[in-house]
């Protein structure tokens, strides 16, 4: 089923999804279902799994580097289709252009369509870690829009170069990201909704909020969206702090800022184990309040670990 239609058929009570990351290669399914199965208790009618990078790794040979470019986390798709058939749950793989030629991100949609997997998150994607900004693939899409437009006219029957007539047309429902703290390359704030009403005009269903620690933000983005003229679901997602390091890696990473409040309470804290508490108990306090406020569904950035969100989710579902 479409994500829009969960959220209608849900009649205005909040939903519980998250998302999940693919196991290194190498590594093996049942980890994922180790972390995937307490949460299934919480009745997800979704569940995101991401897409990562291709980065460069380094072989040594005969006492040379040897510099390899390669995808440390394959699987997505794979991996969206074992779950959906596992837990009978609909499952979203992202969707990315970097490092895609729109000939292969042809091919993956054309697999999903096999699969049944109705729904796709599209994304631009970060720039590699060795890139300053953001370089599309040869044969790529440049902004997450363009992506959106390829799948639209593939729900057309329209392939790439006209090479065929379709019969059998895909339905996907387009999920897009959303900043409500701006993206880190937007010059402002309002110049990064208008990018993001292109990517809704486009054909993208419902919105997807980057990770946000002031409720406020969220409800000052939705409002100005709505503003103008954004008419889709903006599903916030909430991440719980975890770790000490997080004060400074998420807002460098993500352009985030973090309350005081929030900081004050991390900074107290004696060892890692107190600090996850604390993350879980703000994040319990953020989920109840938009919960609260009918936000459609409380989408929870798991990052491979489930007993932070379990702990949440049995406090507020
Ligand atoms: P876009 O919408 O293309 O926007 C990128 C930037 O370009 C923005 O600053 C925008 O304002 C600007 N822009 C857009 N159109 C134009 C234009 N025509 N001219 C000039 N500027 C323009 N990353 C991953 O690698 N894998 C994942 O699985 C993944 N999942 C994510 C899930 C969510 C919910 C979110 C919020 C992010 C996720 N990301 C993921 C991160 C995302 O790929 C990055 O934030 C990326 O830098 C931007 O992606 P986007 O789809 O928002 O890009």
């Amino acid at each position: 089923m479409k994500i829009t239609e969960h959220i209608q058929k849900a009649k205005g009570k909040t939903l519980f999804s998250f998302e999940i990351i693919p196991p290194k290669k190498g590594k093996n399914i049942e980890e994922l279902y180790g972390n995937i199965n307490p949460l299934m208790e919480f009745n997800p009618p979704f569940i995101d799994v991401t897409t990562s990078r291709e980065e460069y790794v380094y072989i040594e040979k005969e006492g040379l580097l040897d510099r390899k470019i390669t995808r440390m986390r394959p699987g997505t798709v794979g991996i969206c289709a074992a779950i959906k058939h596992k837990y009978d749950v609909d499952t979203v793989p992202h969707v990315l252009c970097g490092g895609f030629s729109k000939e292969e991100t042809e091919y993956l949609l054309v697999d999903c369509h096999y699969l049944g997997i109705e729904n796709v998150m599209a994304l631009r994607g970060d720039a590699m870690s060795h890139q300053k900004y953001f370089e599309a693939a040869q044969g790529g899409h440049q902004f997450a829009k363009e992506l959106v437009v390829q799948i639209q006219n593939l729900n057309r029957g329209k392939y790439l170069h006209d090479v065929i007539e379709a019969d059998d047309k895909s339905d996907f429902c387009i999920g897009v990201a959303g900043y409500p703290e701006k993206h880190i390359e937007a010059p402002s704030l309002q110049t990064d909704l208008k990018r993001l009403k292109e990517k809704v005009d486009a054909g993208a269903d419902y919105v997807v909020t980057q990770m946000f620690f002031d409720n406020a933000k969220y409800f000052e983005f939705v409002d100005a969206a709505k503003a103008i003229g954004i008419d889709v679901p903006i599903i916030p997602g909430i991440k719980p702090i975890a770790i000490k390091r997080h004060l400074q890696v998420l807002p460098q990473v993500f352009k985030i800022d973090l309350p005081e409040d929030l900081i004050k309470a991390v900074e107290a804290c004696k060892n890692n184990s107190e600090i996850r508490q604390v993350g879980i108990e703000w994040a319990i306090q953020q989920s109840k309040a938009l919960k609260q406020a009918n936000v459609p569904v409380l989408h929870y950035y798991s990052m491979g670990k489930s007993d932070n969100i379990k702990n949440i989710a049995s406090q507020v579902f």
